[in-house]
């Protein structure tokens, strides 16, 4: 399970990381994780490789705060899959039980193929989720059926807007609208807006200008290991 962090740009400091995993495989080498998160949804054991994602990265996530970063926060991306199994919630509150770490300090991130499904049942497990403190934040933003209707009726509490806007900031127009917008709109909702795929500082700018101030991407740092994340975040801290 690799790290990539998530920078606040306005203070210059690590708001916090996203997990996201990775399979090296015996023969083929590393396989990208939109194949292998496809087949275990497709095989039927992706809700027990969520459960272990979430199990790693509270566990992580304790060593990060004991470590002296109080504030600090880890997304961790769900499957659709995982909200329609019904011990989903059952399986999350026993895990997160086992780790000493304030529930305010995860940020669980859907995407909006998940929206489409069953309303009832996910505003039943987002208001849950809400009330044990746990974030929930509209993952890839803008490139799936995003229903503003949704959005106004659940309780999300952060957007991340899709690398595939934010890659083309200087170049194109629509793009720059589309994510100045969407901005706006955050904010007026009192939503934590946060873009991915800031490959370089002109972009950051960019993005800053507008004022998006969570910015994530290989500009600050590839996704790595935990012990390489440790070694990085506590050098990013000297440099500041
Ligand atoms: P995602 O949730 O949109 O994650 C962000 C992806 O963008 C990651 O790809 C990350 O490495 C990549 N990225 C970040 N910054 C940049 C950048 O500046 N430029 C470019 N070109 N790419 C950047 P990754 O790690 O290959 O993951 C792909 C997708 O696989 C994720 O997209 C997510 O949907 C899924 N995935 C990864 N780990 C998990 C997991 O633990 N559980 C589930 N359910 N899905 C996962
Ligand atoms: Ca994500
Ligand atoms: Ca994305």
């Amino acid at each position: 399970l690799f790290h990539q962090p998530q920078i606040d740009i306005d203070k210059n400091a690590v708001d916090g990381s996203e997990v996201l995993l990775r399979w090296k495989h015996k023969y083929y080498g590393f396989i990208a994780p939109e194949i292998f998160i496809k087949l275990a949804e497709d095989t039927g054991i992706i809700n027990e490789l969520t459960l272990w994602v979430v199990s790693k990265a509270c566990c992580d996530l304790e060593e990060i705060i004991n470590l002296g970063y109080t504030d600090y926060n880890v997304s961790i991306n769900i499957s659709g899959k995982d909200i329609s199994e019904p011990s989903f919630l059952t399986n999350i509150k026993k895990i997160i039980s086992q780790y000493d770490i304030p529930l305010s300090s995860l940020t669980f991130e859907l995407t909006e193929s998940v929206m489409v499904n069953d309303f009832n049942h996910l505003s039943q497990i987002m208001n849950e989720l809400a009330s044990m403190g746990i974030h929930v934040a509209i993952d890839d933003y803008g490139t799936g059926y995003s229903s503003l209707l949704y959005i106004s009726q659940l309780p999300f509490h952060e957007l991340k807007i899709d690398k595939s806007f934010v890659m083309n900031l200087e170049n194109s127009e629509r793009d720059l609208t589309i994510v100045r917008t969407t901005i706006e709109m955050a904010k007026n909702l009192g939503l934590k807006i946060v873009a991915e795929g800031i490959e370089s500082k002109a972009i950051e700018a960019i993005l800053k200008r507008h004022g998006c101030s969570i910015a994530q991407g290989y500009y600050y740092q590839k996704p790595i290991s935990f012990k390489q994340y440790l070694l990085w975040l506590i050098k990013y801290q000297v440099k500041e």
